[in-house]
């Protein structure tokens, strides 16, 4: 298993879900309009950001554990099952902590 290439794809995306996070939470921040109207649509907009917040927040401590994971050597194994997990499926989805079986 290329370690390297991994542990390369995970700290790019984790560094992109940061990135993501901190502009959410930018917009979040943001103040109000005055008008109502446009208010309605601001609170939209939010819960949106909010949802997207939430899900980076969550494949940031995935991405987290895979690399202790990594650096632990435990990394590439089932969590369910124990059997490795293939590469292609580590490689498309390297947070990933189950084989395609055990995740359905
Ligand atoms: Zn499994």
């Amino acid at each position: 298993m290329n370690i390297e290439r991994l542990r390369r794809q995970l700290t790019e995306r984790l560094s992109e879900l940061e990135g993501r996070l901190a502009s959410v939470r930018q917009d979040l921040r943001k103040s109000h309009s005055a008008d109502s109207a446009e208010q309605a649509q601001e609170r939209e907009n939010e819960e949106v950001e909010s949802a997207i917040g939430v899900e980076a927040e969550q494949s940031i401590r995935e991405i987290r554990l895979a690399l202790e994971r990594l650096e632990s050597g435990d990394y590439g194994e089932c969590d369910r099952c124990g059997e490795p997990i293939p590469e292609a499926r580590l490689l498309a989805r390297p947070e990933t902590t189950r084989c395609v079986a055990c995740a359905e």
